[in-house]
């Protein structure tokens, strides 16, 4: 994630990577009191943009509203910082961590009154690579969404995401797909799921999973096709009616999947509406194609 080269932005500075550290007596390391999020910058044609800038940056205030953490930037100021730590580190491709945390030591279960903000980038690869993967049904199920605010991204709920995508490999499989409290199919633990049935896309609702802005971009784009796409709770039984799906998140974009458990989909990604919306997508992202929904920050 970083060489002794690489510049990071902690608390009003540019600092090398390598020396901005939090202290062990920070609240959000011994509660998981944090919030973050996942965002990339593309290289494009009118040269380096962040995708989905202010969207990220909105759901990151979102999410530090739901836990009272306080945020002191602005989304134009998130924004701007963050095209200044990817100039700094000569990056156009990257991936742009921000996390907001309670840093100052302090043992109480009371909600900050000040926060700390690290923003981060690397270049990193498509997240979950380049295959189809392989899925299975997590033991682990989302949290409730009337324990823990599941709409924000929250570092404490990662957790959940750790423990279920370790399980699942130990048993042989690419990636976990967890359900909701209610046994519906919610996500994997960092990206959304959509499966395609007759020519139109399902997808979990708002609810217990976390809203993605590639799933909306992916829905957004669905629609721009003329494809149509139902938001909608479904059992992981009526997977075995579909006949191709896919998984969508900042880190990972859009990737195929090729079965969860004994359900082995028909089509290959690449003839599927996924494998389609995979190329939209992309063409999206590094400034190819433009989207009537899809919007980019402006450069400053
Ligand atoms: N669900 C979870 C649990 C995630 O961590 C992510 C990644 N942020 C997503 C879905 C996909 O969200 P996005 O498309 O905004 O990256």
């Amino acid at each position: 994630y970083f060489t002794s080269n690489t510049v990071a932005f902690l608390d009003g500075e540019f600092v090398p990577a390598e020396r901005a550290t939090c202290g062990v007596y920070a609240q959000s390391l011994h509660y998981g009191y944090s919030v973050f999020e996942g965002i990339r910058a593309y290289n494009t044609p009118a040269g380096t943009r962040i995708f989905k800038a202010e969207e990220h940056y909105e759901r990151l205030h979102y999410s530090c509203k739901c836990i009272g953490l306080p945020l002191e930037y602005s989304v134009e100021e998130l924004t701007r910082i963050s095209y200044e730590v990817l100039k700094r580190n000569n990056l156009n491709d990257a991936y742009i961590r921000p996390l907001v945390f309670a840093g100052t030591p302090n043992m109480s279960l009371k909600a900050a009154t000040t926060s700390n903000l690290l923003i981060a980038v690397w270049e990193w690869g498509k997240y979950l690579g380049d295959q189809s993967l392989r899925l299975t049904i997590s033991p682990y199920e989302r949290p409730n969404p009337k324990a823990v605010p599941i709409e924000a991204k929250v570092g404490g709920h990662y957790v959940n995401s750790i423990i279920a995508s370790t399980e699942a490999k130990g048993r042989g499989y690419d990636e976990a797909l967890l359900l909701d409290m209610n046994g519906y199919v919610a996500e994997g633990p960092g990206a959304n799921f959509f499966f395609e049935r007759d020519g139109e896309l399902y997808t979990a609702p708002q609810g217990s999973i976390l809203r993605g802005i590639t799933r909306n971009t992916i829905i957004d784009l669905a629609r721009e096709a003329g494809i149509t796409v139902h938001e909608k709770f479904f059992t992981p039984e009526e997977l075995r009616t579909a006949s191709a799906a896919f998984m969508t998140g900042t880190a990972a974009e859009v990737i195929g999947i090729a079965s969860v458990d004994d359900v082995v989909f028909e089509k290959s990604f690449q003839h599927s509406i996924g494998g389609m919306l995979a190329g939209h997508y992309h063409a999206l992202v590094t400034g190819q194609a433009v989207s009537r929904n899809a919007s980019f920050a402006e450069q400053r």
